[in-house]
């Protein structure tokens, strides 16, 4: 971009131009700090709690972020982590249960 006062060129994050001393006019004001979202925070978040993930899904959804699909990702894997730890221990149970009952108890 340049400089809309003198027309020298001017470096992408200048504020003010070096070679006359103005205020770029036309810089928004978008160097604000970005909005952090922790995309991964969320997608840890929702593996812990489906439950929660799920909410979050419909929270983040309208807004289309990454935090979202993190959520999604989060969720989805949380619940078979559940499911296949609950699969475990149910088959872990009946083999316990089928060694007892083969052994007379
Ligand atoms: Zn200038």
């Amino acid at each position: 971009m340049y400089c809309t006062h003198c027309g020298k060129e001017l470096a992408e994050e200048a504020y003010l131009c070096p070679n006359c001393g103005n205020l770029v006019p036309d810089r928004k004001r978008h160097d604000a700090a970005p909005k952090r979202e922790y995309p991964l925070t969320w997608g840890v978040l929702s593996f812990f709690l489906p439950l929660l993930g799920l909410i979050l899904i419909f929270v983040f959804i309208k807004k289309k972020t990454k935090a979202s699909l993190m959520c999604l990702r989060g969720t989805i894997v949380g619940i078979l982590a559940y499911i296949g730890i609950c699969g475990c221990f149910w088959l872990a149970l009946t083999l316990v249960r089928n060694v007892f009952a083969s052994m007379g108890y």
